[in-house]
């Protein structure tokens, strides 16, 4: 299989010159055969990485209720698109729909709509949702023109990403792009294309330094823009999760993220493609600027979200009703929440149409007027 993906970005590049990172993190996650998506099931303790709503039934329903209460105070809209984009097993959307039986007509006023690209994936996802009637989509684009309730997990940071490194030659100083060449038959790393037009990405007061590097995902934010302008049209929000990064507002700024996990450990990116898992951590920042049609509230640490949510009372709660499991459910709970475990890296961004109701959890609702209570 890595054999086969390796021949076919050999005689790529030997054909048309060195490859961006982003055309070959493309090639490796999601080439239709050889993709890294489309060959396997990469989560749990068998696969490469271990996902939230694996760890505990705590972060799906609470996710599920965010949802349910963006579509209560958003006055119920009697059809809407409930869309996961990369949705793993299906077991976030699993415990989501569970805990918003607890509303009714929620459930029975949303299409379930799952944008994921592994047909494997798909099948777990099938088992899990057998009661739900999903539709799977390929792409953002083919959903249903609906106010959309959007959850996504993991997902940004599968998608490919560029990075620009500064070279700082005598009068030569640019960012160029990081590529890949073959070297005797070997994949090897390359500094390819300068960036385009002038440098708007940078921020001073810093210069950059030779070696700095910043990455961009037109992949996501392309993404996340065509959500974006279809929430601001017909309404709906959208969550976003994923261990990420916000730019620092003051100073220059570099980020290396991108990386290859196989069997939970780090390996090197180029050693066999399609066999590893390769990400990038989400840059927030850039994202909440491609959703520039909505309202994007202020990011959230994911401890932060989930406290804000209930998560240590649901966890006292499962704790009563199972005391066996209570040990398995707190453990669940501090990965989830704690700062250094899953709590602090992992971020939440939400966004809405930009007339919308507070969202929950993000922002906090006006105060009554004086003389009222509520
Ligand atoms: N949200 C799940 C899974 C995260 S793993 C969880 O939290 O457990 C990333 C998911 O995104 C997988 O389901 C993967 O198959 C899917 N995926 C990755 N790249 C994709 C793409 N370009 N289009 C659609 N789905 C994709």
């Amino acid at each position: 299989m890595s054999a086969a993906l390796a021949d076919l970005i050999r005689a790529e590049i030997a054909k048309a010159g060195p490859m961006g990172l982003a055309r070959y993190m493309d090639l490796c996650l999601a080439h239709p055969e050889h993709g890294y998506y489309r060959t396997r099931d990469p989560l749990g303790a068998l696969g490469d990485f271990t996902t939230a709503p694996e760890i505990s039934q705590i972060f799906g329903e609470l996710l599920g209720l965010w949802l349910v209460q963006v579509w209560l105070d958003q006055d119920r809209p009697e059809r809407f698109a409930l869309v996961e984009l990369g949705s793993g097993r299906g077991t976030l959307m699993q415990d989501a729909l569970r805990a918003a039986r607890m509303v009714p007509g929620f459930a029975d006023a949303a299409q379930l709509c799952l944008v994921e690209t592994s047909p494997g994936l798909r099948e777990a996802q099938a088992a899990r949702l057998a009661g739900h009637q999903p539709s799977w989509l390929d792409r953002v684009e083919d959903l249903p023109d609906l106010p959309l309730l959007v959850i996504a997990n993991e997902f940004f940071d599968a998608l490919p990403i560029a990075q620009w490194q500064w070279q700082a030659q005598g009068q030569a100083a640019q960012w160029r792009e990081r590529g890949i060449d073959l070297h005797e038959g070997q994949l090897i790393p390359v500094l390819t294309s300068a960036w385009p037009g002038a440098d708007p990405i940078w921020r001073a007061p810093n210069a950059p330094q030779p070696g700095d590097v910043f990455e961009t995902s037109p992949a996501s934010s392309a993404v996340l823009s065509d959500l974006a302008q279809r929430i601001a049209r017909r309404g709906g929000a959208a969550l976003v999760i994923d261990y990420g990064y916000e730019e620092p507002e003051s100073r220059g700024w570099t980020a290396d993220t991108f990386q290859a996990l196989q069997n939970h450990k780090p390996v090197s990116p180029l050693a066999e493609p399609g066999q590893a898992d390769l990400t990038a951590h989400v840059n927030f920042s850039a994202l909440a600027r491609s959703a520039s049609a909505t309202r994007v509230a202020p990011v959230l640490s994911q401890g932060s979200l989930l406290r804000l949510l209930g998560a240590e009372a649901r966890a006292a709660q499962l704790a009563r009703s199972a005391p066996e499991r209570a040990e398995e459910i707190a453990a669940g709970l501090h990965r989830l929440t704690h700062p250094d475990e899953m709590g602090l890296l992992f971020k939440a961004m939400a966004l809405c149409a930009p007339a919308a109701p507070p969202l929950p959890a993000f922002e906090p609702a006006p105060l009554a007027p004086s003389g009222e209570t509520s």
